[in-house]
């Protein structure tokens, strides 16, 4: 008998709604490789209705007049709602991404801060007057949203990188159409209810699904979005990039990286290592800020290796909904390809594997890939350089702190680093040193409404979170004002 899929709708103007074409496409649940849902495909005239009604809801309705007070409310109104649902929104993302259920509860727990902070800043967003180097002038400034937002998110975790432009953009005052990864829409959809019980207006968050081209094409192209937030690939971004040159549309990037985890030689061998661990094999390597690289200093490298490859060994691989689990499958079948495909190439380039390389025994059609270290490792070779995306890390060691730092820079991406020492004096040094967005020591991965996140070079530019996200959706407007009683000079004479 066939089984029952559960069939979504796309949400445009508060409206739910099939695709303009009626055409769908099948998500999958990774841990089982089987189907689950059906979803709209969608093409660029869905792309314009969604962008039309946002941009009618930037330019005039009750949203437009709402005082900034109240969109506070409502944000905080939206993150009560999803504190209250978490658990369930969790579900689908485990069920639609495979990651554990347990992270994603710890995600969608965490996810209200989010809205709280972001709700918080809504009413401070605040101007200036400018003591303005001429007679009877005044002069303000002031910050104004920038109107229709485009949202682009993968599939790696979707309601959290989605609230990360979500929370800001809202706060600001902008409206905004988000295009889910095409393999992780449901989380999202799910939202949706809960966007319109907050009470936002028609057309304020509206959602689009369906595939990179055509519907990121048309979204980050259309001529009425002002603002583009992406996060994915770089092949993706260089699409994007271009797409958004045709209108001026501001465009924030956020693309990943090959991130150095730094273990110097007074650091605690097990902590570091667990930090490793933590970095590498949490979400089984697929985040932007994934410690792939680790450079663990010569005199401890043996400690930190048995730790290390004792912790992965034992990690416990399986359904992403057992509470036991501690790594499940990778989100899509292209990625455990890709996996593969660099621990051969790490292999013929001489790097030895330590632990894994290989999809484990006994998961089925499940994508599973086992956690994989390699030792032997130059930071020249492709797996030392490339971004995986996966449960593959490379160990490199080193003798000076030169020498780390000069490592851990040799890379064209930058968005974060670990650094595990106890001299205070070191850590800031490595720190300031280190061409990347986010550094920790030690500790690894923590996250906060409170702080930016983003890149350096080929990691991206603009930053998400802190007040930095609301400038980054903001854009400011000088007011001159004549206050003299006076006749108007010549007009000849400027000053
Ligand atoms: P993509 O860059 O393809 O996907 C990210 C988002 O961009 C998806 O919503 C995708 O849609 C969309 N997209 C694809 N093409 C276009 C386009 N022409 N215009 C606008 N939007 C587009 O990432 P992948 O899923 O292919 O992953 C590739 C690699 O990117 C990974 O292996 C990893 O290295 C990196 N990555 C980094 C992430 C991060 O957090 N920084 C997250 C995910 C991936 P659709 O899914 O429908 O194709």
């Amino acid at each position: 008998m066939e089984k029952q899929l559960k069939r979504y709708r796309m949400y445009i103007n508060g409206q739910w709604t099939d695709s303009v074409s009626g055409e769908t496409f099948e998500s999958y649940n990774p841990a089982t490789g089987e189907p689950w849902s059906i979803v709209p495909k969608g093409n660029s005239e869905d792309v314009d209705r969604a962008v039309r009604a946002a941009y009618q809801a930037f330019e005039d309705s009750s949203w437009s007049r709402m005082t900034y007070t109240q969109r506070g409310k409502l944000l905080r109104r939206l993150g009560d709602l999803i504190a209250e649902r978490a658990e369930e929104l969790a579900k689908f993302e485990t069920l639609d991404n495979g990651k554990l259920l347990r992270e994603m509860r710890g995600q969608l727990n965490y996810l209200p801060e989010f809205y709280y902070y972001f709700a918080g800043l809504a009413d401070k967003i605040h101007g200036e007057t400018l003591p303005i180097d001429k007679p009877d002038m005044f002069v303000f400034a002031g910050r104004e949203p920038l109107g229709v937002v485009a949202a682009i998110t993968p599939w790696n975790s979707p309601l959290y990188l989605t609230t990360l432009k979500l929370a800001p953009a809202l706060a600001a005052g902008n409206t905004i159409v988000i295009k889910p990864s095409e393999a992780t829409s449901a989380s999202l959809l799910e939202l949706m209810p809960l966007v319109e019980e907050a009470g936002f207006p028609p057309g304020v968050v509206n959602v689009v699904t369906g595939f990179g081209d055509p519907v990121g094409s048309a979204l980050t192209s259309h001529p009425l979005v002002s603002r583009v937030a992406f996060t994915g690939g770089p092949e993706s971004a260089r699409r994007v990039v271009v797409n958004t040159a045709q209108n001026f549309a501001r465009l924030s990037l956020e693309l990943g990286g090959k991130s150095p985890n730094i273990v110097f030689d007074d650091a605690d061998p097990h902590n570091a290592a667990m930090g490793i661990v933590a970095g590498i094999f949490g979400a089984a390597g697929q985040s932007c800020v994934a410690g792939s690289r680790a450079f663990v200093h010569a005199d401890i490298y043996d400690k930190v290796m048995e730790h290390l490859v004792k912790r992965a060994a034992a990690i416990k691989i399986g359904d992403p909904f057992a509470s036991e689990t501690e790594m499940g499958p990778l989100a899509i079948p292209a990625q455990l390809q890709r996996v593969e495909e660099y621990v051969q190439a790490g292999l013929e380039e001489g790097a030895r594997l330590a632990l894994g390389g290989k999809r484990p025994d006994g998961m089925g059609k499940g994508w599973y890939y086992t956690p994989t270290v390699f030792e032997n490792v130059q930071n020249y070779m492709k797996i030392a350089q490339e971004e995986i995306f996966g449960p593959v890390l490379s160990v490199i060691p080193f003798r000076r702190e030169e020498e780390v730092v000069q490592m851990a820079n040799q890379s064209k991406y930058g968005l974060a680093a670990g650094i595990w020492t106890r001299d205070v004096g070191r850590a800031h040094r490595v720190a300031k040193a280190i061409r990347a967005g986010i550094v920790w020591v030690n500790t690894y991965r923590s996250i906060s409404p409170i702080a930016p996140i983003g890149g350096m070079k080929y990691s991206g530019y603009g930053r998400e979170g802190g007040m930095e996200a609301i400038y980054e959706y903001t854009q400011s407007k000088v007011v001159w004002i004549n206050t003299s009683s006076e006749p108007m000079p010549d007009p000849f004479i400027m000053r």
